[in-house]
């Protein structure tokens, strides 16, 4: 594939220049010893022409290659990286009496069956629906913005101070000076930090 993009310099990126390539191939592939052909191709790739740094100066093709002297390092192109999709989302910090109120995520999902603080139902998918757990005066703490293997959220980090009502669904009131123990995911250990900065800007 290699050298047969660099011989004919073949300048669409991968993986659509397949075809032009596969056909470049089949053009200067002999109808005898066509296997000899294939290998001989393979150990010039893996010798010769060397994704970086090709020997040129070394190569038997060199006087039918259209890319040499063309920088042919660059070739074949690769496929353009595809952006990661960026979700919003929110997590609530709710506090009463030294204790924050955290959840244990769906078994299945992201981060499955992890303590963590509640949020708006974000996804790898889709935002989250922005509505907290409680009705409340909630203060705007920060944002974290954390990227997994296929997308990055943007996790608003909201808190409650006090508040008297039961928690709907399960949960447990956590100690907060505990909450290093709580085994939180790198994701909401990030926003506990910027709860707790924000009670302390409070403070101040
Ligand atoms: S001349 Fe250079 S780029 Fe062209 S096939 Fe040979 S080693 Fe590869």
């Amino acid at each position: 594939e290699r050298v047969v993009a660099r011989l004919f310099a073949i300048e669409q990126p991968l993986p659509g220049a397949r075809k032009a390539i596969r056909a470049a191939a089949d053009a200067i592939t002999p109808d005898t010893r066509a296997g000899d052909f294939a290998q001989a191709m393979m150990d010039l790739g893996s010798r010769i022409c060397t994704p970086r740094a090709p020997a040129c100066d070394a190569c038997p093709l060199a006087g039918d290659c259209a890319a040499r002297g063309h920088d042919p390092e660059r070739l074949p192109v690769k496929a353009p990286k595809k952006a990661k999709p960026v979700r919003q989302g929110r997590a609530f910090w709710i506090e009463r009496k030294g204790h924050v109120w955290l959840v244990q995520r769906a078994p299945e999902g992201m981060l499955g069956g992890m303590r963590a603080l509640p949020d708006d139902n974000w996804s790898a998918r889709a935002d989250g629906t922005g509505a907290p757990p409680v009705e409340g005066a909630w203060h705007e703490a920060g944002t974290v913005r954390h990227t997994f293997t296929h997308f990055t959220i943007e996790l608003a980090v909201l808190r409650l101070d006090g508040g008297a009502g039961e928690m709907a669904g399960p949960g447990e009131w956590w100690p907060l000076d505990r909450l290093d123990q709580a085994g939180l995911p790198t994701l909401f250990a990030k926003a506990a930090r910027l709860a707790e900065a924000a009670r302390e800007r409070r403070r101040d």
